[in-house]
């Protein structure tokens, strides 16, 4: 059963349902369940599926100060325009990490074939994309949201100038333990360790924003928006 446990000022969600997906899974990896390969696939997914226990990290945050260009939750500044803007109607926001969880990528350190890898890895997307789901259906129950107006921005995410990768420290910072939490390591150059592991903020909008509709990246495999090189905040400039 889903659960919740305080973390410090933050929230665990653990025990996460995850049903394997196969049509999701053949797509992800580009793998056909019924071909040459199957039998080495299932073997490896009946120890895999085992140890898959997505989670995620969240807090209740509210905007202390805002600027054009900077936004304060609890006295630490981030700095992104297009963030500043898509916060400037909001006072409570949702800063938050979703991983596949520590016990898959340990359950999958032994693998050292390539090609085995890049199928588990498709099942720690597969993890990931639950716990956000996830997540935000969770936000959405707890906080009394609506699904269609609960928007995220994520350091990294879009073109570089949008918020940039290094404010995940911050973005840590605010979050508390998160190692001791969820298991989750930010290296010296901002990667999140377990690899299939997100950072972000939600937050309610009236306007649907999508950091793919300010990154120029061709062909990523994960993009959600057209490319329009600007996003329609009207009323909030
Ligand atoms: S297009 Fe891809 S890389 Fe760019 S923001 Fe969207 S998901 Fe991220």
């Amino acid at each position: 059963m889903t659960g919740q446990v305080k973390h410090g000022a933050a929230t665990v969600v653990e025990n996460i349902p995850f049903s394997f997906d196969e049509e999701e899974f053949q797509k992800l990896t580009h793998i056909d369940l019924s071909g040459p390969y199957a039998k080495a696939v299932a073997g490896l997914l009946e120890n895999a599926l085992a140890a898959t226990r997505p989670k995620a990290l969240y807090k209740v945050c509210y905007i202390d100060n805002w600027t054009d260009d900077t936004v304060e939750l609890e006295g630490i500044r981030f700095t992104s325009r297009v963030l500043s803007q898509n916060l400037s109607e909001v006072e409570r926001v949702f800063p938050y990490i979703v991983t596949c969880g520590t016990e898959l990528d340990k359950a999958l350190s032994a693998v050292t074939d390539v090609l085995a890898q890049y199928w588990l890895d498709g099942l720690k997307e597969m993890a990931l994309r639950t716990a956000v789901e996830h997540l935000k259906n969770h936000l959405v129950a707890e906080y009394g949201l609506k699904a269609e107006k609960l928007s995220t921005m994520n350091p990294g995410s879009g073109n570089k100038n949008v918020w940039p990768i290094g404010q995940q420290r911050q973005l840590f910072q605010l979050l508390g333990d998160v190692e001791g939490a969820v298991g989750v390591r930010l290296t010296d150059s901002f990667l999140m360790m377990p690899n299939k592991t997100v950072s972000g903020i939600f937050f309610p909008t009236e306007v649907n924003f999508v950091s793919c509709q300010l990154c120029t990246r061709e062909n990523c495999p994960r993009r959600r928006a057209e490319y329009t090189g600007s996003v329609d905040l009207a009323g909030h400039e």
